[in-house]
């Protein structure tokens, strides 16, 4: 199956200059997003993992999915003020200004072993900070993954520290 052929490209968004990637025909896609699942469970099926770390809004769709299939528990992480209870944050650069995004302060116990997982590795400044908080809260990051990384960007060299595996490259 050619994946690439799920993931449409729009000119210009969400401003001028950007090409983003858009997941949703592979969402809709009930065969490509198994194969995307399979794909990213490969190398984990021996592998103990307690939680799925997925990362607003897009890391939902397959953290969720890769919670089930692992039998690990799902934690979101969100932008800041969306998480209802106590929560721990971590801000990171953006080209103007900062984000901030939290977890749930009881989300992780010390020593979990834990699955990070968004949509896709751009820059880097989100998943990086998605590591920091959950290390903060003392899990163990056994693997970062992706649907997409955009190698030219060269978001990986933010995340060196951590196994990192993408479905696809760009
Ligand atoms: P980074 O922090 O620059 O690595 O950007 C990653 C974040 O931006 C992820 O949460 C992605 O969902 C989002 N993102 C960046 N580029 C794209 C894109 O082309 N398509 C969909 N999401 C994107």
């Amino acid at each position: 199956m050619m994946l690439k052929e799920y993931v449409r490209d729009i000119q210009d968004f969400p401003k001028k200059g950007i090409l983003f990637k858009d997941i949703t025909p592979l969402l809709a896609s009930p065969e490509a997003t198994n194969v995307c699942l399979q794909k990213l469970t490969e190398k984990l099926k021996n592998v103990k993992i307690d939680k799925v770390v997925g990362v607003e809004s897009r890391g939902f769709f397959f953290g969720t999915l890769l919670a089930h299939e692992l039998q690990a528990g799902f934690v979101p992480v969100r932008k800041a003020g969306k998480l209802p209870f106590t929560t721990v944050s971590a801000s990171y650069e953006l080209e103007y200004g900062t984000d901030t995004l939290e977890i749930h302060a009881d989300a992780i116990q010390k020593g979990d072993k834990v699955l990070v997982h968004d949509d896709v590795l751009a820059t880097g400044g989100t998943i990086k900070a998605v590591c920091e908080l959950v290390e903060a809260l003392g899990g163990e990051i056994v693997q970062v993954s992706f649907l997409m990384e955009l190698l030219f960007l060269n978001g990986g060299d933010k995340i060196k520290a951590y196994d990192r595996f993408a479905v696809m490259e760009y």
